[in-house]
């Protein structure tokens, strides 16, 4: 056990301590959702790599960086005094969806160093899952007709009851978690299931092609029965629903991308890129002056939304930035044949077409030289991440086809360096949990979730 304050180890002979033997600052404290109703502690301690902390009613909590103290996920600063409102952090790295963050930049910033090794830990077997998420320190898994959960304990994945849901379609859509829920999204409708108490709570119904989250808020696209896109605002700590006619049709609605604002993205000639206020439920045309055009993916980054686009006067795809304002910032035609999907590095961003890697520099938004040559052939969906360390280290997370199988590389975007990871004979779900990458992968023997970390070797 090592203090949350001074990262000394504590005596194993002490049992159920109250402050660090070597810096004197508090190892419990009553759990936040229990305060005023009961004195039961929760340990603030913490194995070395085991970063999430839950009490024995599997509460979700989010923590002061500085005080180190507990508080509900409701909560956005700290209560101690001297903290004077500290923004508080959630354990682990968040993976929320199944490409990463909610703001579409397959960007993920990685705890420890990239300079290391990847090593395949552990593998273990796992029903057949469509999504794999990872936030609150739990893993979450969803299959056509159930949710898992689990945490890392003792060198492998401990995976509670799954949790049963009336999906009526065939396949879950999309399984996306915020605000301590997972939302598991059909075409009929959206199943919120709590995370500390593995409770259904009673679904939003609506004919659901999309859902993002941000905030306190989930939002849903569906068509309204009559063809028309209408946009399901709901406030997680309220349950009010709030639904937003878009005035498109909903066959034209491409994509959609929540942040303090929401802009979705249709076909639709006089409103190719909408953005919705989601406290006023105002629509606004957006980025108005850009017609014909399809998108196919956005990003908000830096104070940018960038968009992946194909035009169909001249039948190419081209990467536009934007301000907040929706005006032009920076346009760049991409290569025939780009796979509709970037991941936004610190410094460019990346594309894939058959010709390889392509990189467009931030700040000239331009194309840089040749393309990097990749190894295999190129995998048309989308799904490529991009690891970042605090030193500035960046690493792509790609996968390429080769021999019918699924090959999956670390590409160092510098030097080019190519690391195979694993071989998958179906297309693997990829996961970044607690410093760990997991990959859910289906074979002749069934679906495995292998794990690897990063160690020095
Ligand atoms: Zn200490
Ligand atoms: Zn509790
Ligand atoms: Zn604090």
């Amino acid at each position: 056990m090592l203090c949350p304050h001074c990262h000394k180890s504590l005596p194993l002979d002490i049992t159920d301590p109250r402050f660090c033997v070597w810096c004197g600052k508090p190892l419990s404290q009553i759990c936040p959702y229990d305060e005023g109703t009961s004195d039961r502690r929760v340990s603030l301690c913490s194995d070395s790599n085991q970063s999430s902390i839950t009490c024995t009613d599997g509460h979700l909590f989010k923590f002061c960086p500085k005080c180190k103290r507990l508080h509900t996920l409701e909560d956005i600063t700290c209560r101690t005094e001297k903290c004077a409102h500290e923004p508080l952090l959630e354990f682990g790295v968040s993976f929320p969806t199944n490409y990463g963050l909610f703001d579409g930049t397959r960007a993920i910033c990685w705890p420890y160093s990239l300079t290391q090794t990847l090593l395949l830990k552990q593998t273990q077997d796992i029903a057949a899952i469509s999504h794999l998420v990872f936030r609150y320190g739990i893993l979450i898994a969803c299959t056509a007709k159930q949710l898992l959960t689990a945490r890392w304990l003792d060198g492998k994945w401990k995976f509670n009851d799954p949790v049963s849901f009336n999906n009526s379609g065939p396949s879950v859509r999309s399984l996306i978690v915020n605000e301590g829920y997972a939302f598991v999204l059909s075409d009929t409708e959206c199943i919120p299931i709590r995370l500390d108490n593995l409770k259904a709570y009673p679904a939003v119904t609506g004919r659901f092609f999309q859902q993002s989250s941000g905030g306190r808020q989930w939002a849903g696209l569906a068509d309204d029965g009559t063809g028309q896109a209408v946009l399901h605002l709901n406030d997680c700590c309220t349950w009010q629903l709030k639904p937003i006619d878009l005035t498109v049709k909903a066959n034209l609605v491409d994509t959609m991308l929540m942040g303090e604002r929401i802009l979705v993205a249709t076909r639709d000639e006089h409103n190719p890129l909408l953005m919705v206020d989601p406290d006023s439920g105002e629509v606004k045309n957006w980025g108005a002056e850009e017609k014909d055009y399809r998108w196919n993916r956005l990003a908000m980054t830096r104070n940018r939304v960038l968009a992946l686009g194909y035009n169909n006067d001249s039948r190419r795809n081209m990467l536009m930035r934007f301000t907040p304002a929706g005006d032009r910032d920076g346009f760049h035609w991409l290569p025939d044949h780009c796979v509709q999907d970037f991941v936004c590095g610190q410094k460019s961003v990346y594309l894939i077409s058959e010709d390889g890697l392509h990189v467009v520099s931030w700040t000239q938004f331009s194309l840089q030289n040749e393309p990097m040559h990749l190894l295999g052939g190129q995998d048309p969906r989308p799904g490529m991440l991009l690891l970042y360390d605090s030193k500035g280290t960046e690493r792509l997370l790609i996968r390429r086809t080769a021999n019918k199988k699924h090959h999956l590389y670390l590409l160092n975007p510098d030097g080019g360096h190519q690391i195979p990871v694993t071989v998958t004979s179906h297309l693997p779900l990829v996961c970044l949990a607690n410093g760990t990458l997991v990959v859910a992968a289906q074979d002749i023997n069934g679906w495995s979730l292998r794990t690897f970390i990063f160690a020095e070797g």
